[in-house]
């Protein structure tokens, strides 16, 4: 089983060691460690080698657009050289904060489709309250994002996921979907495609029922995914294939 995003360098998370070993036994094999900007980044490259079974992703979050300057795609550029990187994130819309200005973040975020499109990886998105631009920025990008997008923690309208999938994006899903009040996620995963699914946690945050409102980590997937094959009816070895297969796939992991 896969965590495809994690923020395994944040202040709140135990140590690493404690946390992958902890993953590791509860089956969650590999880990993908999410960044927000360019320390996060640089903290996410040095975890994933460290760690075998730790992957990273490198990328300016929209919450912290105004930090983005000349200097931040060379930065990001350089990162992405590094073999565990394997995908531009998180990167988007965030207007339900709205840090930065709506202008800034749609600049920021366009900047770095760029560069993910020039360095042929994938990009992670996270949106937030923002649904309208950020379909509007990815319809008129398409030509650019063959190397593959996630939306991660997807919670956008059904119809958007019809289009989505169309375009043949991925999604992720984590511990909201074991919330009471989430029909909303409980719909998507029983509409989206399968073969387009991952699991993620967003540890520190989002932790599922039985932990929720503790500190996330990794191992917490199980949690998700075991509702998430009880939704799709599915015999929960087979979920966990198909997704596992799915994360390798969009992060182009071979082994
Ligand atoms: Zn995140």
């Amino acid at each position: 089983m896969i965590d495809t995003h994690a923020h395994l360098q944040d202040e709140k998370m135990l140590p690493c060691d404690v946390v992958i070993e902890n993953a590791n036994k509860a089956g969650v094999n590999k880990i993908i460690c999410s960044s927000s900007d360019i320390e996060t980044s640089k903290k996410a490259v040095l975890i994933a080698n460290n760690y075998e079974c730790v992957y990273a992703t490198v990328g300016v979050h929209p919450e912290e657009a105004n930090t983005f300057n000349e200097t931040s795609l060379k930065e990001l550029e350089k990162l992405a050289e590094d073999k565990k990187v394997v995908a531009i994130g998180e990167i988007g819309l965030d207007y339900h904060y709205e840090f930065a200005t709506r202008e800034t973040q749609k600049s920021v975020f366009i900047k770095q489709i760029n560069l993910a499109n020039k360095l042929g990886l994938p990009i992670v998105i996270h949106t937030r309250d923002a649904s309208g631009d950020t379909m509007e920025i990815l319809r008129a990008n398409l030509d650019k994002l063959k190397n593959g997008v996630c939306i991660h923690c997807f919670n956008m309208s059904l119809e958007i996921l019809k289009e989505i999938m169309g375009y043949g994006f991925y999604i992720s899903i984590g511990g909201i979907v074991t919330f009471n009040n989430a029909k909303n996620v409980l719909d998507i995963v029983k509409a989206c495609d399968i073969n387009r699914l991952m699991l993620e946690t967003d540890s520190p945050y989002i932790s599922p029922v039985p932990f929720r409102g503790g500190i996330n980590e990794p191992k917490n997937v199980v949690y998700s995914a075991k509702k998430m094959a009880e939704l799709r009816e599915m015999l929960f070895e087979d979920f966990d294939k198909i997704t596992t297969d799915n994360a390798m796939r969009f992060f182009n992991i071979k082994d």
